[in-house]
């Protein structure tokens, strides 16, 4: 069986064709870059309109298979830019409708979790959910996956993206200010917040922008940003491992191909005597080939959506979807 996958929930539009044993045959992706500041949801969506038909060529050439060999089509439903995710989702209807085949909607932030899990081989891991929009801790629990603890403000790349900017650079954020943290060496303070399971970011923003402003070196900021925030999301997760007695970490979204995000998170959970696992970056980022593999594990459900009830959710929570290919027994017993 081969599936093809639609993602378009931010600012990558991404094409993926995966097999059902989970071979990943093709990734297209093109990421929109705005001139300056951060993304505007109406332009990114226009850059998706136009890149995706291409992407879907390049996708199935680079998987070497025919439109009659996709069984069906997935896409991402939510969460997301309304826009964006409306660009990706007409063109998976319009695929659907031109080669007769089943339209399956995917969660974005279940996608992170699908890949990341096949992948590693970890049969219930909790998925530290990293993004530019999303920052959460979800795992698996009584037949659909369930957010533990996330941001209460903003996503933590948004965070990083802004702050870059804020610093004088330009998107994305995240990888330069992972190249400039390698130069600092001092730890400034910063406000540390966590809530329970919950994280902020508002109150580093600006206090980190106010060091910048007094003249703080800026690698010195990179780096204790870096080990703050990154320290904040170490503890919601191996708090939420304790509460939920799990012992494997998934890492996934963009903010996931950090090092120190991935050395801190490999350190607590070896030192509890699990796992953890990253998905090689291509993977761990938005890509269409995890909402393919989903769309697959959805569709083997018969998880399918007729054109008109196929609208996009732009708000569309973890827990609202069904994940009803994860064994009713095995998720009660760890519950
Ligand atoms: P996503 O929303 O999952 O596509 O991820 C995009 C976000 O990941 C952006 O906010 C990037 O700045 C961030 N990002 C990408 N690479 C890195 C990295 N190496 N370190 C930190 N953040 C990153
Ligand atoms: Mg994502």
């Amino acid at each position: 069986m081969v599936i093809l996958g639609v993602e378009s929930t931010a600012h990558t539009a991404s094409v993926g064709i995966v097999t059902e044993r989970a071979e990943v045959l093709a990734i297209a992706s093109d990421m929109h870059r705005p001139a300056q500041g951060g993304i505007h949801p109406r332009e990114a969506a226009n850059h998706h309109v136009e890149v995706l038909p291409g992407l879907v060529r390049s996708a199935l050439e680079t998987a070497h298979v025919r439109p009659s060999e996709i069984e069906a089509v997935a896409f991402a439903q939510g969460p997301g830019l309304g826009p964006c995710l409306r660009a990706g989702a007409t063109v998976a209807r319009t695929l659907a409708l031109a080669w007769n085949r089943p339209l399956v909607p995917v969660n974005h932030c279940v996608a992170h979790v699908e890949i990341a899990r096949v992948l590693s081989g970890l049969d219930d891991p909790m998925l530290l959910y990293a993004s530019g929009g999303n920052t959460q801790v979800i795992a698996h629990a009584s037949g659909r996956y369930r957010v533990l603890g996330e941001t209460l403000d903003i996503g933590i790349g948004n965070f990083l993206d802004k702050l870059w900017i804020a610093l004088g650079g330009t998107f994305p954020g995240g990888p330069a200010l992972e190249r400039e943290a390698r130069l600092g060496s001092q730890l400034l303070p910063l406000p540390y917040s966590v809530h329970g399971m919950d994280v902020a970011f508002s109150g580093m923003f600006t206090a980190a922008k106010a060091l910048h402003d007094q003249g703080a070196p800026r690698p010195d900021i990179a780096y204790s940003v870096e080990v703050t925030a990154y320290s904040m999301l170490t503890e919601i997760t191996e708090r939420a491992l304790a509460h939920r007695k799990r012992d494997a970490v998934v890492l996934g979204g963009g903010v996931a191909c950090n090092e120190r995000l991935r050395q801190m998170v490999r350190t607590m959970v070896e030192e509890r005597g699990g796992t953890s696992f990253a998905p090689p970056a291509a993977l761990c980022v938005d890509n269409g080939a995890m909402i393919a593999w989903t769309g697959l594990l959805a569709f083997r459900q018969g998880l399918v959506s007729s054109v008109e009830g196929s609208a996009v959710q732009p708000r569309q929570r973890t827990d609202l979807v069904p994940a009803p290919w994860r064994s009713a027994v095995a998720a009660t017993a760890r519950t």
